[in-house]
């Protein structure tokens, strides 16, 4: 179910113990919506929801963390109140979807120094350094973590690096979703110290550009991370925030298939001004991923987040690669500007989700996606996919064998000739990119008829069209009619915008941009750089390809990427109607499941409601089972055993797998 205003404390306090699924009936059968409220609530009536006394010990001990913790003890609660973002004065951006219940104010968590402990560090930033560590709850259970702390040791509540370091914890106490890095609490300590969710596998950015044997990422991960991210933008929008920094370096990633959006240091309400935020004087930003109203106005709204969130696809489509890096800072927004340049299409990179991130890079804000047109422009994207049906060892092309999953990422056929028609794609087993002839591929889609002519609904092929190929894909001669007005242009899937602005199609054309020279000096280039690797710190452990499901054709396929239409089904959300008519039913359901697991997204939900008729219990087990089979080697089977013995705490159960062998 959806939060209620002013509960939200209880469905966090019930997600911290594992118990978020006796939100709805603490909430409506027992009335509890205040912390009090628990002191008249006797076991009987939790037994009645059908909590087990384990469960009521966990919700006792919690309950009186919460209230004990609640209260202002001493400064660095006025700060922090201070600083809470001020949802009241905010203008939501025109399409953003409605505003997510007020939190309560206060920290989510104090925690105790001695229940801390520090490990290997991790990185370091402007104001702090990050260790992993452990945080040891009351109940002796210990919780990986990351830990924040700041460099320098507070002389009181001034000084800018101590006022920067809470504006993150009160942005970040603030926020709940799946993809976006959760605050556990803080520790008043010296030095002030937060305490995060671990994301063991590091930033993305140090993903990409890990050195061979590390395989690069399958292209099919990198739209799932882009759907994640998305869904998490469309949140922070609809609390009336900016993240500013968005970029493939704050990116975490929890598990292989899971990124959280981090780093909220430069996260700021969209006061005064119809939803923008105007800097107040000079600051570092990154250049070379900013929009060009906030290079030359300092201005950010969610529209240059969304430019921000195009210059990260490119970033997650060329390994990693610096955005800009030949050419001089100072040029930049020139070349954006006056040049109309935009960066080149990276080899891994569809025409679909080129023309998306061209699409985001539209000079004039108010032409940009918003973030929830993004989530379906992504979906639409989506790349193809196929098993090989025959040995293709040609010289020139990827090799793959039959029963081989091949991503496609693009198709050309010539018309004269449909037998010489070749594609570009992944094999997800070796990860390796090249063309292949199509007739050595079937697509799934396509139920097992020969490969002739793939599904691929986003590929506008632009480019193909002026050269007058079909580029494999369905022809889209009425993307070229008249463009719609620009507020008819928001919340438009791909598929049906008829136009694209007269910049696009002119970037379109520019063929690739010259790479390499013009390097700049690194202090000017972006005021925040990449963070560096601490020296002796090795590179964290890249997917080892044993590990991950698209690497082992035998397991069976995983719930994603799930590219198949919405079938007439109850449950399924129409596309046409999904941003406008939402169905509330739905919607609590779905809403339901994403908050019981971890890491999962709005989509995944739908589909796996779809798939158990709407049962949002077997939805949950479900997802549950195929997070914990992709974190590990083991079968569904095991995985679901494993669970069940954990009473379905996917964190224990993660716990267990990763731990063994
Ligand atoms: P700044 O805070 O100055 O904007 P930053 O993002 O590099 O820069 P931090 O947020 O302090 O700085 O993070 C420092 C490093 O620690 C980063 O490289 C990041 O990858 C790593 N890190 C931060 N938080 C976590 C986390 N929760 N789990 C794992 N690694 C983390």
């Amino acid at each position: 179910m959806l939060p209620k205003a002013g509960s939200l404390w209880l469905l966090r306090l019930l997600r911290d113990i594992q118990l978020a699924q006796f939100y709805p009936s603490i909430l409506e059968e027992l009335n509890v919506t205040r912390p009090e409220h628990f002191d008249f609530v006797r076991p009987e009536d939790l037994d009645g929801i059908g909590m087990g006394r384990p469960a009521q010990r966990r919700l006792a001990e919690a309950v009186k963390r919460h209230r004990s913790g609640n209260k202002p003890k001493n400064w660095v609660y006025k700060i922090l109140g201070g600083f809470a973002p001020e949802q009241k004065e905010t203008t939501p951006p025109s399409d953003s979807p409605s505003f997510l219940p007020e939190p309560e104010g206060g920290l989510k968590c104090l925690i105790p120094d001695g229940a801390v402990s520090r490990g290997e560090l991790l990185g370091s930033g402007c104001f702090g350094v990050v260790h992993r560590g452990l945080w040891t709850l009351p109940s002796g259970q210990t919780v990986p973590v990351a830990i924040k702390s700041l460099r320098v040791a507070p002389k009181g509540p001034v000084g800018t690096e101590l006022r920067d370091f809470l504006r993150e914890v009160s942005v970040m106490m603030n926020l709940e979703h799946p993809h976006l890095l959760h605050l556990h609490g803080l520790v008043l300590g010296q030095p002030l110290q937060m305490v995060m969710e671990l994301a063991p596998l590091g930033s993305l950015h140090a993903r990409l550009t890990a050195p061979a044997p590390s395989p690069p990422l399958p292209v099919v991960l990198l739209c799932l991370f882009l759907q994640q991210l998305a869904g998490a933008m469309v949140y922070l929008g609809s609390r009336g925030l900016v993240h500013r920094d968005l970029a493939t370096r704050n990116l975490l990633l929890a598990s292989p298939c899971t990124i959280k959006v981090a780093d909220f240091g430069l996260v700021r309400p969209l006061g005064g001004a119809p939803g923008r935020y105007v800097m107040g004087g000079p600051r570092p930003i990154p250049y070379a991923w900013c929009a060009p109203e906030s290079l030359r106005q300092g201005a950010f709204s969610s529209a240059s987040d969304v430019w921000m969130f195009g210059v990260t696809l490119w970033e997650m489509f060329s390994g990693g690669k610096e955005p800009w890096a030949w050419v001089p800072p100072y040029l930049i927004l020139q070349r954006l500007e006056k040049d109309q340049a935009r960066l080149p299409r990276p080899p891994l990179c569809s025409r679909a989700l080129y023309a998306l991130a061209l699409h985001c890079w539209a000079l004039d804000p108010a032409d940009r996606p918003s973030f929830s047109c993004l989530e379906e422009l992504i979906q639409e994207a989506w790349p193809p996919e196929g098993h090989c049906v025959r040995d293709v060892m040609e010289p020139g092309a990827l090799r793959m064998e039959p029963g081989d999953p091949i991503t496609i990422i693009e198709g050309s056929a010539s018309s004269h000739s449909p037998s010489s028609t070749t594609w570009k794609g992944q094999n997800s087993r070796t990860l390796k990119v090249g063309s292949f002839p199509a007739s050595a591929v079937t697509l799934a889609d396509l139920k097992g008829s020969p490969a002739t002519c793939p599904v691929h609904k986003g590929s506008p092929a632009w480019g193909e069209q002026h050269r007058g190929s079909t580029d494999g894909v369905r022809p889209k001669a009425k993307l070229r009619e008249l463009p719609p007005a620009k507020s008819q242009r928001r919340n438009m899937p791909l598929q049906r915008i008829k136009g694209i602005s007269k910049s696009l199609e002119s970037v379109l054309s520019l063929g690739p941009c010259p790479t390499g020279g013009g390097s700049s000096p690194p202090e000017l280039r972006h005021a925040r750089g990449v963070p560096q690797r601490p020296p002796g710190l090795l590179p964290r452990p890249p997917f080892a390809s044993s590990s991950f499901q698209l690497s082992q054709p035998p397991r069976e396929r995983p719930s994603w990427p799930k590219r198949e239409p919405l079938h007439n089904h109850p449950l399924e959300v129409p596309r046409a109607s999904k941003a406008t008519v939402p169905d509330p039913k739905l919607q609590k359901r779905v809403m339901e499941v994403e908050l019981s697991v971890h890491g999962v997204t709005h989509q995944e939900c739908q589909v796996a409601l779809r798939a158990t008729g709407g049962d949002v219990v077997s939805a949950i087990q479900n997802l549950k089972v195929d997070q914990l089979f992709h974190l590990s080697s083991r079968s569904r089977a095991d995985c679901r055993r494993i669970l069940e013995h954990y009473q379905w705490d996917l964190s224990a159960a993660s716990r267990y797998v990763l731990a063994q062998p």
